[in-house]
């Protein structure tokens, strides 16, 4: 079977696809058996399976599609691009129109210091590049001991072996012996989980301090930088208290150590600004970006270099020695740059901000009163619910994973993607989602929390 346009049924498709197609994050026996939800085709918020069933996704894909479904635009931008010039690289003193443009333009839409970007395929290469930059700053500065990057515990940075060491989820740790040396991490800011009997006010001071502890247990000449998401997605949207980053901020700037501000979710609109950088006050040294950047049609990613660093590698560096064959792909810039014109042509962003993200974040937070909801929280277009045995005292299921799983299977079966961390519900739909739409997610979610409560009482 080599012609995937010839009508294949729910069942052929599983079945070719259990042949041959390993699965990322899946156990792949376990998804044999049961057999893959085939996506076929989308449009605006909705997906639409194998069998004809249409699914509103809360998790706009992988937190990507940004401005929806189905937008003819960037095919059409796509295929001229592909006519005109589908490949050339940016390696060794040759450039390209949609790289140049697609520079230009996110040196426009970026916090007023980033005044350079380097290109990748995707966030965890993002990742990669940002270590490898901040060490090679540090070098170049006279301080080569520089080295070790603080990151978080339960941090999602990528997949690569960089990319997952930077990270801080265990699992992933656990296979390819990771982390790498020279990478560490601390407590993460994720009050309903860890913050005990504090205030959030209180927890986030003791989370920001564990940065600072850390600092000096190794030494400030020993640390390189800090990475960080504005807003912890993978991990459960982590909102942190509002006291976090003002004292990070501060730590950071005493002890001089970079700041890396993670955006391949937070980027491009997701919290109402246009970068969760701008929503919490930031200034990052080095900014990756990926996901929102094409809202997922191509895959492309950098990194935004502040002036700081890209003054000292661009003057001094001489050759970086880095980068990726698709490093500004042709078409996935191009494709970028259609998607940024759209976000700024429609007032996308300011649209969440302004109308959509105050009444989804209003009616998601209606779910606190749900009897299995223990805390319903958000920002912008993401949200987290926590699950629990135990509404009064924030009591957690024992077995750890298995109520998050069940609803959100009950929430597939019943028109709604929404993604399980645990027993923490999430969801990060695209941002064109309307009133409307944002009704139907509310009470689908609503029936599914029933459906699991039933279940599990
Ligand atoms: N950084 C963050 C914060 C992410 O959420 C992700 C992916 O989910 C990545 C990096 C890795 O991006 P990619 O999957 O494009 O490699």
């Amino acid at each position: 079977m080599n012609d995937m346009t010839l009508p294949l049924d729910t069942a052929q498709l599983q079945a070719l696809d259990r042949k041959h197609h390993f699965h990322p994050f899946s156990d792949n026996k376990a998804l044999g058996q049961e057999g893959a939800r085939v996506i076929t085709r989308a449009e605006g918020v909705y997906l639409e399976d194998s069998d004809g069933n249409r699914i509103l996704d809360g998790m706009a894909g992988l937190w990507c599609v940004n401005i929806g479904y189905g937008r003819k635009e960037l095919a059409d931008v796509a295929y001229r691009q592909m006519q005109e010039l589908p490949y050339y690289n940016s390696f060794f003193k040759t450039s390209h129109p949609p790289a140049i443009a697609l520079a230009e333009k996110l040196v426009e839409v970026t916090p007023a210091h980033l005044n350079h970007v380097f290109f990748t395929g995707s966030g965890s290469e993002s990742n990669d590049t940002v270590l490898r930059m901040v060490r090679r700053y540090w070098d170049l500065q006279g301080k080569p001991g520089k080295k070790t990057i603080i990151s978080r515990q339960n941090a999602y940075h990528g997949s690569t072996v960089a990319g997952a060491s930077l990270g801080g989820m265990k699992p992933m740790h656990a296979h390819g012996d990771l982390p790498i040396p020279g990478i560490v991490h601390i407590q993460q800011p994720y009050w309903f989980g860890e913050g005990g009997d504090q205030s959030p006010e209180e927890f986030g001071l003791q989370a920001a301090k564990a940065l600072e502890d850390k600092i000096l247990e190794l030494g400030e000449d020993k640390v390189a930088a800090f990475i960080a998401e504005p807003i912890q997605g993978a991990g459960g949207v982590i909102v942190p208290p509002s006291t976090y980053w003002p004292a990070v901020k501060e730590i950071l700037a005493r002890y001089d150590i970079l700041l890396i501000a993670d955006e391949v979710i937070c980027g491009f609109g997701r919290t109402g600004e246009w970068f969760g950088s701008q929503y919490y006050d930031l200034k990052p040294d080095l900014m990756p970006i990926a996901k929102g950047l094409s809202s997922g049609y191509l895959p492309i990613g950098g990194v935004m270099v502040g002036d700081r660093v890209a003054d000292v590698l661009l003057e001094k560096g001489g050759d970086f020695n880095h980068g990726y064959t698709y490093s500004g792909h042709p078409v996935a810039a191009a494709v970028a740059l259609e998607n940024i014109r759209i976000l700024q042509d429609e007032n996308i962003v300011e649209t969440v901000k302004a109308e959509t993200a105050p009444y989804l974040q209003k009616r998601w937070k209606e779910l606190a009163d749900h009897p299995l909801v223990g805390e319903a929280r958000g920002v912008g277009m993401v949200g987290a619910i926590e699950l629990v045995a135990d509404k009064a005292a924030r009591t957690r299921f024992d077995d750890q994973g298995t109520t998050g799983t069940l609803c959100r299977d009950f929430c597939f079966k019943n028109g709604l993607v929404m993604r399980a961390v645990g027993d923490t519900m999430i969801i990060s739909p695209p941002l064109v989602i309307n009133h409307a739409e944002i009704d139907e997610l509310i009470e689908k979610a609503v029936r599914c929390l029933d459906l699991t409560f039933e279940a599990v009482r």
